[in-house]
């Protein structure tokens, strides 16, 4: 795996951001967003409900805490993408699109 070219502080993930995660671990503990599904999750990622490239801020009220899975799943839609198959079913109900696991081999 390569480095990022930028430092984990300088895209603001420095102390500020390792005591707030430590902070929503010791005192929201569930993953925010699981909680909201009625699902119970550990949460583990700090996330930035606005992410700090979209002009997000460090405060403490654009943060969420999230498990992988979640965080993973805000992340792709961060970026415009979605974690969830394309297209729609065909008359059988069989997914359209060709790298849904059903059309796999
Ligand atoms: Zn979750």
């Amino acid at each position: 795996m390569a480095w990022p070219t930028t430092s984990r502080h300088a895209r603001g993930y420095g102390t500020a951001h390792d005591k707030m995660r430590a902070h929503l671990m010791r005192t929201v503990i569930l993953c925010e967003e699981c909680t909201r599904q009625g699902h119970v999750a550990v949460g583990k990622i700090a996330d930035h409900k606005v992410p700090l490239a979209q002009g997000g801020t460090g405060d403490r009220s654009n943060y969420q805490l999230l498990c992988q899975d979640c965080s993973d799943r805000k992340t792709l839609a961060d970026k415009g993408q979605s974690a969830r198959p394309k297209g729609g079913v065909d008359a059988s109900g069989r997914p359209t699109d060709p790298n849904h696991p059903w059309n796999r081999r």
